[in-house]
């Protein structure tokens, strides 16, 4: 989830999510789902253009495979959903009414008497507990198998929303790499409030994280900034990213301030040919387990196989992370429009990590990088 705010999405017209939701429904009828519910998460405002306020009033996409959509949504929340006639009906509720019964009822009259709901992912738990007895003979799937696989292929909007979102944490990381921003005698957290105001500055709508984790605690690939001083001659990993026009941006870049300590340095030169190779693997047709394991065994080759400690990259678009995991276990082949990050990592727990992060979109002329930032450890006097 990222935030309160509406998605934008860079085609806000009718056309392109009446289009969306006949390819949901066609994906659904090939996989035998009779009706998809969708709440809360990011399908709903993929297929419709609305995103729901994430409150305990339920606000509900019901998708039949055959037939029109409709959102149910609090009456009071109505204002705020752009009407598509034609693409979606709004089902206003009041707050007297069980909103629960009325998903029941609509699930009831566009389906067969012995059907598949897909839910998505993020739908209160309390909103299908309730929905389960109202509804006998139903056996649930879960909405990323059936539009998981849409939202995964970008269109030329959403990679375009995906490259102006990653230029401009490029640009940040510039700054970061020239000096102009504050390192040393300030704490994790100032500098992470520090990128998260300049993320909103370069045009994102919301701050999804800013991790600034200085010295050992880069070793722990998630640290949360905190009061930590940063001192001379360390390393600073900073991942950072917010959402603009929908869309997501997240790099990671690592400076050293100071002259760079050879462990370090040799160490680095082995993250930077393992996520270069990576990126040069992210071919149409390769399996998103090799680009993982083009990373690995890189990094494995130079005796840091057991640092590594995380898969190489998750799926980004209108989430910060989705489908498709660029991990082990994962066979399914790159696509045109597959949009994702690659970013190793190296941690040396009680002594320092590094990790560098690029958003690369796989196209039919090959891997298309979002971030071209130096991809250097740069040492800075900041
Ligand atoms: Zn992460
Ligand atoms: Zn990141
Ligand atoms: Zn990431």
């Amino acid at each position: 989830m990222s935030g309160h705010s509406i998605v934008s999405s860079p085609a806000n017209d009718a056309k392109v999510f009446a289009d969306r939701l006949e390819r949901a429904r066609q994906s659904m009828r090939a996989q035998g789902v009779d009706v998809a519910l969708l709440s809360l998460g990011l399908d709903m405002p993929y297929l419709t253009g609305y995103n729901a306020m994430p409150l305990e009033r339920l606000t509900m996409l019901v998708l039949p495979a055959h037939g029109d959509a409709t959102i149910v949504v609090p009456v009071l929340e109505a204002p705020r959903v752009t009407l598509m006639p034609g693409v979606f009906t709004l089902l206003p509720w009041s707050e007297t009414v069980d909103p629960v019964a009325i998903t029941a009822r609509l699930v009831k009259e566009s389906t067969p008497e012995s059907r598949v709901v897909a839910v998505g992912d993020q739908m209160w738990a309390r909103f299908l507990v309730d929905l389960m007895p109202m509804l006998p003979s139903t056996q649930y799937r879960r909405s990323v198998d059936v539009i998981g696989s849409l939202r995964m292929r970008k269109d030329q909007a959403e990679i375009d929303a995906l490259r102006s979102a990653g230029a401009a944490v490029d640009r940040i990381a510039g700054e970061l790499q020239a000096g102009r921003i504050a390192l040393v005698g300030r704490t994790e957290a100032q500098v992470s409030a520090d990128l998260s105001s300049r993320i909103l500055a370069e045009g994102h709508d919301v701050v999804n994280f800013a991790i600034v984790a200085a010295g050992e605690n880069a070793a722990s690939p998630h640290h949360h900034p905190g009061p930590r001083v940063i001192q001379k001659n360390e390393i600073v990993l900073c991942d950072f990213g917010g959402t603009m026009n929908g869309y997501c941006s997240d790099i990671t870049r690592c400076v050293f301030t100071g002259e760079i300590a050879s462990d370090v340095a040799e160490a680095y030169a082995v993250l930077f040919e393992a996520e270069a190779a990576a990126v040069k693997a992210a071919i149409i047709g390769t399996p998103c387990e090799e680009v993982d394991a083009v990373a690995r065994r890189i990094i494995t080759a130079a005796g840091f196989g057991d640092y590594f400690i995380h898969r190489t990259g998750h799926g980004i678009g209108l989430d910060a992370h989705e489908d498709p995991y660029i991990v082990s276990g994962n066979s399914l082949p790159l696509e045109a429009g597959h949009a994702f990050s690659i970013e190793p990592g190296i941690y040396l727990p009680g002594k320092w990590g590094m990790r560098l992060e690029d958003i690369v979109v796989a196209t039919i002329d090959g891997p298309d990088s979002m971030n071209h930032v130096d991809h250097n450890l740069i040492a800075v006097d900041a």
